[in-house]
């Protein structure tokens, strides 16, 4: 029999296995204290149990790992990229970046994705797996061993949609805030999405405290959908109404991503449809020169970015350019993964 991977597991989950075993309720805490605080990497490690107990759960659970396959400390800044191997095979990547308030990582939610952005690098060889709720905490939990240090904040923009893996996502956020556990405060968690309307509305309710980051990438539903595909399914009005049904609900302001493609969406009139779009919304607009990727001839400048914001600026929205961390070691979102599966394929 295949054994349970206990890291995705969330409390109540673990409590309802704990019991059917006829075990006390008081095992689960200690366990998953064992699993999500103290992060240990084997039954034999949770010393507070019986030894007839950690027999007992070797039997029927695993505690998976993740391989750091590769890892690139930029020479610039503190910041450090690691590409995973995950159980299959599959690889994922993740940053870890140091700014003046914290620790933050950017951990991927998917392999691959389906979303067909044309900017990014991630989707253009399609969508092959969700990752479990356990793989994308040990995206964390690998670097913090790996760094013998603890990490303050998440933004969930690597690799994949997180609203298209909504179920495993909302477990791992739940895992990861859990006071019986590492208990984070949701607060510090930026969930990114291209914009799956229900799932919106649907956070809101699950889980309190994420921030959203909503990637608009144009202010015409004829821009946007040339250049994403779900806008073809859901338009920037309906979008526009889940982030505000998203703020009225949850109290937080929602960021709105937006890379600013030469010829695309960077033209001043462009600035002006966008800060029309937003009069009036608790928002802030982040702004960055896209990244230059293979298939594409978009580019992406800086000054361009800088014009951009000082139209919105001017027109009464809040809007920064994006700081860019490790440029050294950047090589666009998703091309390390991309990479890796070249060099495999050569071999
Ligand atoms: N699927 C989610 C999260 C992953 S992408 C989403 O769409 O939001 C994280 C952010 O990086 C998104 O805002 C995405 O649009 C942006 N992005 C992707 N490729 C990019 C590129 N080449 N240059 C700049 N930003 C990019």
């Amino acid at each position: 029999m295949e054994k349970t991977d206990i890291l995705s597991l969330t409390y109540d989950e673990l409590s309802k296995e704990i019991a059917l075993m006829g075990e006390p309720q008081f095992h689960a805490k200690q366990i998953f204290s064992w699993l999500h605080e103290k992060k240990v990497t084997d039954f034999e490690q949770m010393t507070t149990l019986s030894l007839q107990l950690r027999a007992r759960l070797q039997e029927k659970f695993c505690i998976n790992r993740l391989k750091i396959a590769k890892r690139l400390a930029s020479t610039i800044d503190d910041t450090v990229k690691y590409l995973y191997q995950l159980s299959d095979g599959n690889y994922v990547e993740t940053v870890w970046m140091e700014y003046h308030h914290g620790i933050s990582m950017c951990l991927s939610t998917q392999v691959g994705c389906r979303m067909g952005c044309k900017f990014c690098a991630s989707t253009i060889a399609g969508f092959v797996r969700n990752l479990t709720a356990g793989e994308i905490l040990l995206q964390i939990y690998e670097a913090e061993r790996d760094m013998g240090r603890k990490i303050d904040s998440i933004v969930l923009m690597g690799i994949g949609e997180p609203l298209d893996n909504y179920d495993n996502v909302i477990s791992f956020m739940k895992i990861l805030s859990d006071p019986k556990g590492r208990g984070m405060s949701l607060r510090h968690v930026t969930l990114s999405t291209c914009g799956i309307v229900p799932q919106i509305y649907s956070l809101a309710n699950d889980v309190s405290g994420v921030t959203l980051s909503l990637s608009l990438h144009s202010p015409t539903d004829a821009g946007r959908s040339e250049i994403m595909p779900i806008n073809r399914k859901y338009n920037i009005s309906e979008v526009l109404k889940a982030c505000r049904s998203y703020i009225k609900t949850t109290g937080r302001r929602v960021t709105f991503e937006y890379a600013v493609i030469e010829n695309i969406n960077s033209a001043e009139q462009d600035a002006k449809a966008l800060a029309e779009l937003l009069r009036g919304m608790q928002c802030h607009v982040n702004l960055i020169p896209v990244n230059p990727v293979a298939e594409r001839n978009y580019r992406g400048k800086r000054k361009t970015a800088e014009q951009f914001q000082r139209i919105l600026t001017r027109l009464g929205i809040n809007a920064t350019v994006r700081r860019t961390l490790g440029s050294d070691i950047q090589a666009a979102c998703g091309q390390l993964r991309r990479n890796a599966h070249e060099e495999e394929s050569r071999r």
